[in-house]
């Protein structure tokens, strides 16, 4: 029975996943989801329902478009295989619960987020604004840890809402903390440099990511996704470093290229605190417990 349920979940990530893929293809442009129908994005010819088939037609077809032949983006089974894999992780990890569903959603919209913010470098409203507004909503029926909350109200004094309206709290309290932070972070960057290091879509981003989370867990994503952003940049550093000198043959050659790559590189850095807040869902518990007990 559960083996059961688990592959039907997997079936509906697929499927959903395959939507998931449309809209990354056309929200970025401001395109409708809806229509016109989906086609090949090299020639435009209309797919039929068999080649259309979420994970198996990218392999039948061996990676090329039916009509002309032109390749069709890694990308797409990737996204499905991806959204299949986190709706059954979810109800592995939450069981036959509301969460599980919650979750699910949080997934969906994240790797949406995830994927348009690596190839487009926009994060769409019609993702950030509704994940929000069904974070704050869903807090009712699978409300978040609620701890770091409640400690914070303890220590001021507060009086201890009932649970449901705790639920909220927590959740409203992490949009704002998550949203709060990054718009200082932004704000004191654009002080300094006089440019813009993030967008405000990572604050919108953030937002929602606290209003699904709760206060804990989006305090673990504000640490790691900075953490995470400046390891991949020393990695793209090195790299470069690496395959540079030998060509160049003088020493600082490649050490300037490297660091012009790094400055002219836009980094997607959505990507980061969406990868982070994925392992928050599913590790964010464990490694809080690690941390407090190991301090
Ligand atoms: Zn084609």
């Amino acid at each position: 029975m559960d083996l059961a349920f688990e592959c039907a979940l997997f079936v509906v990530g697929l499927a959903l996943g395959s939507f998931l893929n449309v809209c990354i293809s056309r929200l970025p442009r401001d395109e409708s989801v809806i229509s016109p129908r989906s086609h090949c994005p090299a020639c435009g010819a209309f797919l039929r329902w068999h080649d259309n088939v979420p994970l198996l037609s990218w392999l039948l077809l061996r990676r090329r478009c039916r009509h002309c032949g032109g390749p069709i983006s890694l990308r797409y089974p990737a996204v499905e295989l991806l959204t299949a894999l986190l709706f059954t992780a979810c109800y592995l990890s939450f069981g036959p619960a509301l969460a599980t569903a919650k979750f699910c959603i949080f997934c969906f919209l994240l790797v949406g987020l995830i994927f348009m913010d690596a190839e487009t470098g926009l994060l769409p409203r019609e993702f950030t604004y509704s994940g929000i507004v069904l974070g704050l909503a869903l807090s009712w029926i699978a409300p978040t840890d609620s701890t770091a909350t409640q400690f914070f109200l303890r220590v001021y004094g507060a009086q201890l809402p009932a649970q449901a309206q705790l639920a909220l709290l927590d959740s409203a309290i992490g949009a704002l903390v998550g949203a709060g932070f990054f718009y200082l972070a932004w704000a004191l960057y654009y002080l300094v440099r006089k440019r813009h290091g993030l967008g405000f879509g990572d604050v919108a981003l953030m937002a929602m990511v606290g209003a699904f989370l709760g206060l804990k867990l989006t305090l673990l994503v504000i640490f790691s996704a900075p953490l995470a952003g400046t390891v991949y940049a020393a990695f793209l550093l090195l790299a470069s470093r690496f395959r540079k000198t030998p060509e160049m043959g003088e020493e600082l050659a490649g050490q300037t290229s490297g660091r012009e790559m790094f400055l002219a590189q836009e980094l997607p850095f959505g990507v980061f605190l969406g990868a982070c807040s994925l392992a928050a869902v599913f590790f964010g518990e464990s490694i809080w417990r690690w941390y407090l007990g190991s301090s």
